[in-house]
């Protein structure tokens, strides 16, 4: 399914019938993605101080095919030759409507943390509206979707966006096409400049036409005893639906696993305060947490039913998870880390990747597996949900 392209500079191209993935030599983007025939979504450069991605070293670029042919990975490295010489690395992983990135800003102890911009994303396009989709109201578990903005009657330069923490998605609308961006579930790491001594900003605006998503990690807050330099990972993804394409064939459903059907053990629900004040409180209520699928305990029970259906997969079949809704949840135990007080991540990335995970089984017997919100749900259409 994909072509790869391999050209003299060290760049690779790999192209599927909708997309043209290309990682240039560095020095311009670390890679451009072209989805369909309107939209482009590129990198901006990582800035570590004085020193720029744009300085890197043009290096190997290594895709891999799944054996379905159905995924590619692209593993990048920029090395920047010059000061504590930092490296930006990342792993691509794109399937037709997916692209999830992890990138790995690796920093010696003697980097200079003063100012770490992690780069962004830029969205060129017919972009009409735009939502953000941001915190939860109060006492609330879903993150919530913004009004529209009318990102095409917006001036070039327009801030539609500034935040000492970022959207945990943006949905990029033109008629009935949609580009959706979305932090992943390491949200605490996107925002953990305040726990190091600094701050960080992340904003959106309108630049060339364009929307840039810039991320501002940190910025040592004065008079501040400047921390050594650390390795900080983030992950994102992408997704999109364009018109015209053609709709997948309704079938009914082999087997699904419906997420509010489960009676959810306590440490696999989200939760919004560690203080134990506010953990009476919420037990006191009767109404228990929903849950929190970035915790091992929901992962485990939705592997396990994946597991017991394998051996009745068919050809064409499609499994089901029903009810999908993502929830925000600060429980640190989630995310590995339980000796920390509180970790924010919400849990959209982590199903995304249970999918991916499930969908590899699956694949081998012909069948695949589809995440379902419900009928009436926003999240409808967002980043691959159905
Ligand atoms: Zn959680």
């Amino acid at each position: 399914m994909w072509k790869t392209e391999y050209a003299p500079d060290g760049s690779v191209a790999c192209e599927s019938p909708a997309l043209r993935i290309a990682t240039d030599t560095p020095g311009v983007d670390a890679f451009t993605l072209r989805i369909g025939k309107d939209f482009t979504l590129s990198t901006l450069p990582v800035k570590i101080g004085e020193l720029s991605e744009t300085m890197a070293l043009a290096a190997k670029r290594r895709p891999h095919t799944s054996e379905d042919g159905s995924e590619i990975l692209i593993e990048q490295e920029n090395a920047i030759p010059f000061g504590s010489e930092p490296v930006v690395k990342r792993k691509i992983r794109l399937s037709e409507e997916l692209l999830s990135v992890t990138m790995d800003l690796e920093m010696r102890a003697s980097c200079e943390m003063k100012e770490i911009s992690a780069g962004g994303v830029m969205l060129a396009g017919p972009v009409e509206k735009i939502r953000f989709l941001g915190m939860p109201g109060k006492g609330d578990f879903v993150p919530v979707f913004s009004e529209e903005k009318d990102f095409a009657a917006a001036e070039d330069g327009s801030v539609l966006y500034d935040e000492a923490y970022p959207p945990f998605g943006i949905v990029s609308e033109s008629g009935k096409n949609a580009v959706d961006l979305i932090v992943g579930d390491d949200f605490w790491r996107w925002t953990n400049a305040g726990r190091i001594g600094g701050t960080c900003r992340f904003i959106v605006e309108k630049k060339d036409g364009a929307l840039h998503f810039l991320w501002h990690i940190f910025t040592l807050k004065p008079d501040t005893e400047m921390p050594a330099g650390r390795n900080w990972r983030l992950t994102w993804a992408a997704s999109w639906h364009l018109s015209g394409r053609k709709k997948a064939r309704k079938t009914a459903f082999k087997s699904t696993f419906q997420l509010a059907g489960v009676e959810w053990q306590d440490s696999a629900c989200a939760v919004l305060s560690v203080r134990k004040s506010a953990k009476k409180r919420q037990g006191s209520s009767g109404k228990k947490n929903p849950v929190c699928l970035c915790s091992g305990g929901a992962l485990n029970l939705l592997k396990k039913w994946l597991r017991s259906q394998l051996a009745e997969a068919g050809e064409g079949d499609v499994f089901a998870v029903t009810g999908v809704v993502p929830h925000y949840c600060v429980a640190a135990g989630h995310m590995e880390r339980a000796h920390f007080e509180s970790l924010p991540h919400w849990d959209l990335a982590s199903l995304l990747e249970f999918r991916r995970w499930a969908n590899r089984q699956l694949a081998l017997r012909g069948a695949r597996l589809e995440l379902i919100a419900s009928e009436d749900s926003p999240f409808k259409g967002f980043m691959t949900l159905q």
